[in-house]
């Protein structure tokens, strides 16, 4: 499995996994067939996972033949499998013939959740997370994203994943259409019919496309916040200085609307001495008293050179204690998949970085 497949951008032809519905119908009608074909192909490509056109056999044989002629189904291939001590699996897949993405899968009592990645590398900067030290390559496309969860339950079959998280590689939403086509797939009831609730987009904050995603989508919103002020927030998550605690929270009461059962996940990553004192929980408190929230408390996933430390188990619990006498539904997450990093903040890929920040990050050390 670890020799280098050739480039997925090698070809020409029609990638048809990366269309969503309405693309789907408009490449339907434009073959001359009727606008319907898009469901029994959704239905083929994301319900049944099939990669083969000769086997869609409700599709006439003309038009089954002009696909294999022109088009094709084709997923970022898996270069390397690690399955961990408690399960989880990560696996790297080579997007294109310089980079490497990394889909972790963590099964739990009950669920399975897919931790998906949308762009190569990541253009933020979050000072404790290592994809970040990787620079940026490019966004992904749609047939890259959705081809993660394809690949996935072609791996693991027909409804091992119940419930997706944009919480891998890179800002979702820095990579708007692709990511939002993706998920119109992940939701639609031909495709992966998830149902809203079960998919999760995570973001450090830009405001501006939240709100457009806010007119377009009803998936869970998760906000990584991971600090209480403004002048913590800047150093840790450096898009705060563009778009501030006050105007992000704003942000997200409107993403919720007027529906009191919505709440927003808003993550907080525990930093030894950095951002997880009793003072910080106080903070916290009373920041989020009007934003219809939960927080989910993240100990901190360490990595070489990061120069943080976890919180103590007993900080984490203090911290958590605060929240919860304050009136917020709190909860730790487990760590899974450290042992093979896979953990969050841990997946790198391999990014050939166009922003010149790993020579940057060197000259500095
Ligand atoms: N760019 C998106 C998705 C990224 S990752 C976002 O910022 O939300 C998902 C979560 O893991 C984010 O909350 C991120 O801040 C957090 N994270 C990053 N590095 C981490 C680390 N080393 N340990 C624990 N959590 C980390």
């Amino acid at each position: 499995m670890n020799a280098a497949p050739a480039p997925a951008d090698a070809s020409d032809r029609l990638n048809l996994l990366g269309l969503d519905r309405k693309a789907m119908a408009a490449f339907c009608v434009e073959q001359g067939e009727k606008p319907f074909r898009a469901s029994q192909l959704l239905q083929w490509i994301h319900q049944r996972g099939i990669g083969d056109f000769g086997e869609m056999t409700n599709l006439s044989k003309v038009l089954r033949a002009r696909l294999e002629d022109s088009c094709e189904i084709r997923p970022p291939e898996i270069v390397h499998e690690q399955i961990s001590a408690d399960g989880t699996c990560k696996w790297v897949l080579q997007t294109d013939a310089q980079n490497r993405i990394e889909t972790v899968f963590i099964p739990e009592e009950g669920r399975g959740t897919l931790c998906v990645s949308s762009q190569v590398g990541c253009a933020l900067e979050c000072s404790f997370c290592s994809t970040a030290r990787q620079g940026f390559n490019r966004n992904l496309s749609t047939a890259e994203i959705i081809g993660q969860l394809w690949v996935a339950q072609r791996e693991l079959g027909i409804g091992a994943v119940t419930n997706v998280v944009l919480m891998g590689m890179g800002e979702p939403l820095l990579n708007f259409n692709n990511v939002v086509a993706a998920i119109d797939l992940m939701l639609d009831d031909h495709a992966y019919g998830l149902s809203k609730r079960r998919v999760t987009l995570s973001t450090s904050g830009i405001v501006p496309a939240l709100d457009k995603l806010a007119e377009v989508s009803e998936v869970s919103l998760a906000v990584s916040l991971h600090a209480p002020t403004d002048e913590l927030r800047d150093e840790l998550v450096p898009i705060n200085r563009k778009y501030p605690i006050r105007e992000l929270l704003a942000a997200c009461k409107r993403y919720v609307g007027r529906d009191h059962r919505r709440k927003v996940t808003i993550e907080y990553v525990m930093l030894d001495g950095v951002n997880d004192t009793p003072a910080h929980a106080r903070q916290l408190v009373r920041v989020l008293s009007q934003v219809p929230s939960k927080v989910n408390l993240i100990p901190f996933n360490p990595f070489p050179g990061s120069g943080y430390r976890c919180s103590s188990r007993e900080a984490i619990q203090r911290f958590s204690d605060i929240l919860q006498a304050g009136g917020l539904i709190t909860t730790t997450r487990k760590t899974r998949g450290d042992d093979i990093d896979a953990a969050c903040g841990q997946l790198v890929g391999q990014v050939r970085d166009r922003t010149r920040r790993t020579i940057r990050l060197a000259a500095a050390s």
